[in-house]
């Protein structure tokens, strides 16, 4: 049997993603499909109108880019973006789903003319889902469960990341290492889980100390790695010192005075001379040893 042409736009309306059919210029030659309002936003006021007139200019000029890259390389091109009903023009008072929306956009040439231009065909599918999804493992597999700080696989890859930075551009950064002082009696006297209630305590508290593009990380077990962007060591020096009184008091003010732990930290910064970032971590840990060496309870900043 053969589909009549009534037949065949009843399928394209019934395609559950919007289909566009969009010119070079970036008029809105068509649009079919999305009948779904729990998925998208009814645009079928769109056509008729062109990009430009819609969208925010630099909205426009990204779309206008992918029309015409598609078009250049003659096949199917994939891209990911997000839009909210309230940005384009027409749809606000659409009904919808609220907020931002995740799109992934599969834009292929159209093999023929429409109004005497070039032409694709943009379908947009509705991939928040997916992508909140993927957040939310991103987030989970850079933080460490109990102390919500992040974790070492994490640290690594921002050391790397301010490593390369500090390489091109020398910019500084200092890192802070500490470790709790005697824990392991803390445990064996409170019970371990109360010593999980102080670690969570402790990096509240450590947080609340930090700038925003500072990273705490838990490096394992009781040792905790901060890491300090476009700091010296001695600047670092005194925020350690600043965290071994605050850290103290902190845990005691929420949790009691007989959970008073202390802290040795470790302090370094990123030198010339470092070939890689397991130097600079190689040196707070040798700090961090003769804070504790020293009679813990204290900051040293290894000498460069
Ligand atoms: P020091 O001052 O030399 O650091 O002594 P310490 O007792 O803190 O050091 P040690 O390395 O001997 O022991 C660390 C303890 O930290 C032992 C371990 O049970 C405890 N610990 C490690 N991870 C956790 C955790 O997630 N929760 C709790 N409650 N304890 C932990
Ligand atoms: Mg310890
Ligand atoms: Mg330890």
């Amino acid at each position: 049997m053969r589909l009549d042409a009534d037949q065949m736009l009843a399928v394209l309306n019934a395609l559950p993603d919007p289909v566009f059919l969009l010119t070079e210029s970036g008029l809105y030659a068509g649009l079919f499909g999305h009948a779904d309002p729990n998925y998208y936003h009814d645009g079928h006021d769109l056509v008729g109108s062109s990009v430009p007139e819609v969208v925010s200019p630099e909205a426009a000029e990204w779309i206008m880019q992918n029309i015409h890259k598609a078009l250049e390389q003659d096949g199917l091109i994939k891209v990911e973006y997000q839009l909210s009903a309230d940005q384009v023009a027409g749809l606000e008072g659409a009904v919808g789903p609220d907020g931002m929306i995740w799109f992934e956009g599969h834009v292929q040439p159209f093999p023929h003319r429409v109004n005497g231009e070039r032409a694709v065909v943009w379908i947009a599918r509705n991939i928040t889902r997916r992508k909140l999804l993927e957040e939310e493992l991103l987030q989970a597999s850079q933080t460490d469960p109990l102390t919500h700080t992040a974790n070492r696989r994490h640290l690594m890859e921002v050391l790397e990341e301010h490593f390369e930075e500090f390489r091109r551009y020398r910019h500084p950064m200092a890192m802070i290492m500490f470790d709790l002082d005697h824990f392991k009696q803390l445990n064996d006297r409170h019970g371990h889980l109360t010593g999980d209630a102080v670690l969570r305590s402790l990096c509240k508290a450590c947080k609340s100390l930090l700038r925003a593009n500072d990273l705490l990380a838990r490096f394992g077990g009781e040792e905790f790695v901060i890491v300090l962007p476009s700091t010296t060591a001695a600047q670092a020096a005194s925020t350690a010192e600043r965290m071994r009184t605050h850290l103290s008091e902190a845990v005691a003010r929420e949790l009691g005075d007989e959970l008073a732990v202390t802290v040795s930290l470790g302090v370094s910064e990123l030198l010339h001379s470092d070939s890689n970032y397991e130097q600079v971590m190689h040196r707070v840990d040798q700090a961090l040893y003769r804070a504790k060496r020293a009679g813990r309870n204290r900051v040293v900043v290894h000498d460069a």
